[in-house]
């Protein structure tokens, strides 16, 4: 089963508990979402998921392995893969290379080869291809295929890491402020790609989100974080009903 469970998660930096006994659990095919003020530990959360930082303390597990002991790319190819709070895309390439590197997990032979056009590789290089555009109409940027990321408006650039994060074919997707610097008709469009690749993909999600709209409209549960703890956890209406989170975002 790929439950994702985070279990008595610790992170300290030099002097500072970023993050302190945190537990939660993401059932799959389910949407969680974790809140939290600015400096709450959402992502250092994100960061110890992805391999990128420590735990100090604490586990989590997913699809049977340890993930607080694994490489970043260990834990991709495990299935599980992430945007980032800024984008990390590769801005003078096309969207079509941006997303055939997010399947590089997934290549044996490698695109490199397909260069040296080796018949196999030639194959599986098309494949590749044929996948990611339909990856790239999924999330609505298949009219930008070759144009560089960086020449495009930023909402459909945070598709694009979007598609790109989809292009691994994860079963977890971590998705950090997936609608933060958007106008309105931008959430609206992320909302629904958010929905779509949760209902036809199958995939669990975990959402790191301050617009308390979206969390409503996607998140089965949330939990939330204040100063490294978790302080609520339960359905967005609970939470967003709970003394001690109304005081959280209010900084009493
Ligand atoms: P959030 O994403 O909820 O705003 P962060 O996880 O980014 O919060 O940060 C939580 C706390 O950990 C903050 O006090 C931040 O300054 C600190 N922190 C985050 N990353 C590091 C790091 N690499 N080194 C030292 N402190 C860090
Ligand atoms: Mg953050």
């Amino acid at each position: 089963m790929s439950e994702l469970i985070v279990d008595g998660l610790t992170v300290r930096f030099a002097g500072l508990t970023a993050l302190d006994a945190v537990d939660f659990a993401v059932p799959e095919g389910s949407v969680h979402a974790v809140i939290g003020p600015n400096g709450a530990g959402k992502s250092t959360c994100f960061n110890v998921l992805s391999g990128v930082y420590r735990a100090t303390e604490g586990s989590v597990r997913f699809a049977g392995a340890e993930l607080t002991a694994l490489s970043p790319h260990k834990i991709a190819a495990l299935g599980v893969a992430r945007t980032f709070q800024n984008i990390a895309l590769s801005s003078r390439q096309s969207v079509e290379n941006n997303l055939m590197l997010g399947r590089h997990r997934l290549t044996r032979a490698g695109f490199a080869s397909a260069g040296l056009r080796l018949p196999r590789a030639r194959r599986e290089d098309a494949r590749h291809r044929g996948r990611v555009r339909e990856i790239a109409r999924f999330v609505g940027v298949s009219e930008y295929l070759d144009a560089p990321v960086g020449m495009l408006p930023y909402g459909v650039q945070k598709r694009v890491e979007l598609a790109r994060a989809l292009a691994m074919e994860p079963s977890l997707l971590l998705l950090d402020e997936p609608v933060a610097g958007m106008n309105g008709d931008e959430r609206r469009r992320m909302a629904e790609v958010i929905v779509a690749a949760r209902a036809d993909l199958g995939l669990s999600i975990l959402l790191v989100e301050h617009d308390m709209g979206m969390v409503m409209k996607l998140a089965d549960r949330v939990t939330v974080l204040d100063f490294g703890r978790r302080i609520a956890d339960g359905t967005p209406d609970e939470v967003q009903r709970d003394p001690a989170v109304i005081r959280a975002y209010l900084g009493a």
